[in-house]
């Protein structure tokens, strides 16, 4: 399949997923806009993609902030001309018992992970109506269908990705513009070391020795294969686990 002259827009490009994602449909032949707060490691990014015959731009943005997060969108608009994918990827998991109360984890969950995905959607979305296509990507988690100790909120807002995905999906099916949510397991990415609550550490580092891992690329190329589909095609939904992952 080929993505030339696709212009896609990632969220939390800086690492991990986003950033495999980001290379996968460079290789592919699209315009990536890679966006996160960590401008150093976009600008990283974008030169690997050049060096690799890609086209790569940079743009440094807080997805929780509405004003940031539109103005980027509209910012890709005038720079390429157009959005064909968005794919809202950022996202942070700070997993501790609810009985702990750590309410500023909890709100910037629900900030990144919820608004940060509504804000550019609600951007993007006058975008591909008046181009009458568009693919819209969401990674959501297996977190969202299973609920585990310590990983409450985390599910929580994981879930809202799906719920909110669904609707707009239905909202928008007669304006050309597929949703997607992709649904990944276990991933090996820096999201885990973000954690400070130390039951939860010692959780993930016990999964860690139990089980392989998925790698961000394992996550991109399941991302590629939803956006790379004829225009009739709209991939609804895609899990993806480690074979191991109950
Ligand atoms: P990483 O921690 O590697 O990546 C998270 C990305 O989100 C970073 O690029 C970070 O960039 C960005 N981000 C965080 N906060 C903000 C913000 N306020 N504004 C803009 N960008 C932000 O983790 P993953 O690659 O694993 O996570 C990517 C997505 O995949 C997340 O939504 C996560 O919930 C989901 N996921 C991950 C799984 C896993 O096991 N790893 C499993 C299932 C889903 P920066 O700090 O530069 O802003």
């Amino acid at each position: 399949m080929s993505l030339t002259g696709k212009v896609a827009v990632i969220t939390g490009a800086s690492s991990g997923i986003g950033h495999a994602t980001a290379k996968a449909l460079a290789a592919q032949g699209a315009t990536v806009v890679v966006t996160g707060r960590r401008e150093d490691r976009l600008v990283a990014l974008a030169k690997e993609v050049v060096q690799d015959g890609g086209i790569a731009d940079t743009y440094t943005c807080d997805v929780t902030d509405e004003g940031q997060a539109t103005a980027m969108i509209e910012d890709v608009v005038k720079r390429h001309g157009r959005v064909d994918v968005l794919v809202n990827n950022a996202g942070v998991m700070l997993l501790s018992r609810i009985e702990r109360g750590l309410t500023d984890e909890w709100r910037q969950m629900t900030d990144v992970n919820v608004h940060g995905v509504l804000f550019p959607t609600h951007a993007v979305i006058p975008v591909m109506k008046a181009q009458g296509s568009g693919t819209i990507v969401n990674i959501s988690s297996t977190a969202a269908r299973r609920s585990r100790p310590l990983g409450g909120v985390y599910a929580a807002t994981k879930a809202a990705v799906a719920a909110l995905s669904e609707s707009v999906r239905l909202e928008l099916l007669k304006d050309g513009i597929g949703v997607t949510v992709i649904i990944p397991g276990a991933v090996d990415t820096e999201l885990s070391t973000h954690i400070t609550d130390k039951e939860a550490q010692g959780g993930i580092a016990a999964l860690k020795q139990n089980m392989e891992f998925l790698q961000p690329e394992d996550v991109a190329a399941a991302v590629v294969y939803a956006v790379g589909q004829p225009s009739r095609v709209n991939v609804s939904e895609l899990v993806i686990r480690p074979r191991m992952q109950e």
